[in-house]
């Protein structure tokens, strides 16, 4: 394992560090050890950086976290968050932050995130008076946290003005093989702030090794695994600090932490001559995030969008209503009832034409 400067803050992360957003429910419905080894063996594997939230795993994460970190002699760093959904005030940022102490066995947070910023409103609406802000940097002045960040998918704009207004020391950011190349703006400019970056969803919601053979132009040597290649395609390029994979299992786990063995830089130059390579509607696919899952209607959009991708892979909309049939059983008969408010749109984190796309499925198989 190797380690990467967190921006400014003085520490050093693992290159490949944890998301524990992925533990399978039919481990932790049983308590949590099981997916606490997951957790005991990345720390024995060199991960030092544990990424979680209230919430995460149907509420398990923080407890799981914490029940492996009673069992460490060496303490990580740990992450959480808390957005606007679970605390709308200083007071309910405050109660959140004392929380996740209590869950995750730890006396201070490392990082704790501002979560989910989708627009600059809502980063307004948490660093207004009386805000989310307000109470997490109360706990910071009162050594309960180390450093404030914020997890975000909004624009490199929206992310550059974010920055600019330095209240975070690092940023958490959904950024991968199939987004990089419009994403890197912002990825930028949080580095030459000095800001630690930490990536969300490296491996595109599953979706590259679904489709690795599309994906082998990150690879470096033939012989790596996609996962390996994602994961290194991202942690060799000099702005990032860490990438955060979900594992599920040791097995996972323990191929993930291997990308980290390999030490190799990603240059401009490189990323250029990948952007090239990107074909055009690879950059299009919908990474099934959910964020835009607020239909005010009620369309399934993230699972109707998911099935669009077998279009722009297979050329054939038989292959949306099989994949809609056969993995999420439903039909496409609610993709008739948009409204355009474009409410998705706004909120898509891959800036996907959704409306369009769910004209297109309707016109043909409603
Ligand atoms: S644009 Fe259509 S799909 Fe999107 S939120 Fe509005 S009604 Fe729903
Ligand atoms: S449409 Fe956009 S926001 Fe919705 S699931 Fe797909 S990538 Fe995520």
């Amino acid at each position: 394992m190797y380690y990467k400067a967190l921006g400014k803050t003085g520490k050093e992360v693992s290159a490949v560090s944890f998301g524990a957003m992925r533990f399978r429910e039919d481990d932790y419905k049983k308590g949590p050890g099981r997916c606490a080894d997951i957790v005991l063996r990345a720390r024995e594997l060199g991960v030092n950086y544990f990424d979680t939230a209230p919430g995460y795993c149907n509420d398990q994460s923080e407890i799981i976290v914490g029940h492996a970190i009673n069992q460490m002699k060496d303490k990580p760093y740990v992450s959480t968050k808390c957005g606007l959904w679970n605390a709308d005030t200083a007071d309910g940022a405050y109660g959140m932050v004392q929380q996740s102490l209590k869950r995750l066995n730890v006396d201070k947070i490392t990082v704790y995130n501002m979560w989910c910023i989708k627009s600059l409103d809502e980063y307004r609406e948490m660093t207004k008076p009386g805000g989310i802000y307000e109470g997490i940097a109360r706990a910071k002045e009162e050594g309960l946290i180390e450093h404030i960040c914020c997890s975000t998918h909004i624009d490199g704009n929206g992310l550059a003005q974010i920055v600019s207004e330095g209240l975070v020391e690092c940023v958490t950011l959904g950024y991968n093989a199939l987004n990089f190349a419009y994403r890197r703006t912002g990825v930028k400019a949080c580095y030459e702030a000095g800001l630690g970056v930490v990536l969300m969803n490296p491996l595109g919601g599953g979706m590259i090794p679904r489709h690795s053979d599309r994906f082998d132009f990150i690879k470096n040597t033939p012989d790596e695994s996609i996962v390996q290649a994602a994961l290194r395609f991202l942690i060799g390029q000099k702005e990032v600090s860490a990438a955060l994979p979900g594992p599920g299992t040791i097995e996972e786990l323990e191929e993930c932490v291997s990308a980290a063995n390999l030490k190799y830089e990603v240059t401009e130059a490189m990323l250029t001559q990948m952007a090239g390579k990107l074909q055009n509607e690879l950059n299009t696919l919908c990474t099934s995030c959910a964020y835009c899952d607020e239909c005010p209607v009620d369309i399934p959009i993230p699972r109707l969008l998911d099935s669009y991708n077998e279009f722009i892979l297979k050329g054939s909309y038989e292959a949306i209503a099989g994949r809609l049939k056969g993995h999420w059983g439903i039909t496409a008969e609610k993709a008739a009832d948009c409204i355009k408010c474009g409410r998705c749109e706004t909120l898509c984190t891959q800036k996907l034409p959704i409306i369009e796309r769910l004209g297109e499925i309707a016109a043909h198989l409603v």
